[in-house]
């Protein structure tokens, strides 16, 4: 992806684990990358197709001068997520903040922290069998919605599908939904944990009747393999549930391993069910 570089602007705030630091302020140093498509404006001299740096420099200083943190970790974390989610077209930004004048007692050039942090395209699978199932998957892709850092993008029509796992049960209403998110795929986890407590799934019978189940099936092209996480789903392959919405939505997508389309995976499945 293309970039525009703002290197070292220098601004004067109050971030400090000291109480001096907060009350005196000390010379701070931000040098930003901001990861964007500038095809367009580069096609046709046009700013609007791309970033402002300018205003991007004025955002980053009044922000670090408006506010006061202990840590320049919290500071920069805090920075790139408002950039993040108010600079339209910005996918990605690096950010390293100096603080040269450090109060530790010895003589340093300075000393800083550095960030990447960008925008991940995720694919979440919804299925329900108990209750008002339909207000359930809507209420997910609504809680989504609203969590901030979260962008709902595409949502596959809800299919209903024969429950799985031997387990007698009714009927399940099955959909995908394709996010794009600040969330690392831990938090995110968790975010959709949240959500499952809130429409009251208790976790009795594994494979039993549930309110609402939601599971990570793609993260970007990243492989997670955790005690409790593994990405992508690690069953999705086998389930028809799964892969039918998901290839509504992105039938062209491939498993990061597997090197097969959402696509192709759903036509071996069907065809195996065949023979
Ligand atoms: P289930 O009963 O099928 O919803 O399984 C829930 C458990 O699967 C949770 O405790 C998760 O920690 C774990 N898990 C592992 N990988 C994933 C994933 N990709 N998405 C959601 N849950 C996952």
């Amino acid at each position: 992806m293309d970039r525009i570089y703002i290197k070292r602007l220098e601004f004067f705030a109050k971030h400090g684990v000291f109480p001096e630091e907060n009350v005196l302020g000390q010379k701070f140093i931000i040098s930003a990358v901001l990861h964007t498509d500038i095809r367009k404006a580069g096609k046709t001299d046009d700013l609007t197709e791309s970033i402002h740096y300018g205003e991007v420099s004025h955002m980053m200083k009044t922000y670090l001068e408006e506010h006061t943190f202990a840590l320049l970790e919290r500071a920069v974390e805090t920075l790139a997520e408002k950039m993040l989610l108010e600079i339209p077209g910005l996918e990605k930004v690096e950010l390293e903040l100096e603080k040269p004048w450090a109060p530790i007692g010895l003589s340093l050039e300075t000393v800083s922290v550095a960030i990447e942090r960008s925008w991940h395209r995720v694919y979440i699978a919804l299925g329900s069998n108990m209750g008002e199932r339909e207000s359930y998957l809507q209420m997910a892709v609504d809680k989504i919605r609203q969590k901030e850092g979260c962008q709902v993008e595409r949502v596959s029509s809800f299919i209903r599908t024969a429950p799985y796992g031997g387990v007698e049960q009714d009927d399940f209403l099955n959909g995908c939904m394709q996010i794009r998110t600040l969330s690392t795929p831990r938090e995110l986890l968790e975010i959709l944990q949240g959500i499952e407590r809130e429409a009251g799934r208790e976790r009795k019978v594994h494979w039993g009747p549930r309110t609402l189940d939601l599971d990570i099936i793609f993260y970007d092209q990243e492989v997670v393999d955790e005690e409790d996480l593994q990405i992508p789903h690690i069953e999705m392959q086998k389930r028809d549930f799964v892969l039918l919405p998901l290839r509504e939505i992105a039938p062209y997508l491939r498993h990061p391993v597997t090197g097969k389309t959402v696509g192709e995976m759903a036509e071996e499945l069907t065809q195996h069910y065949v023979m």
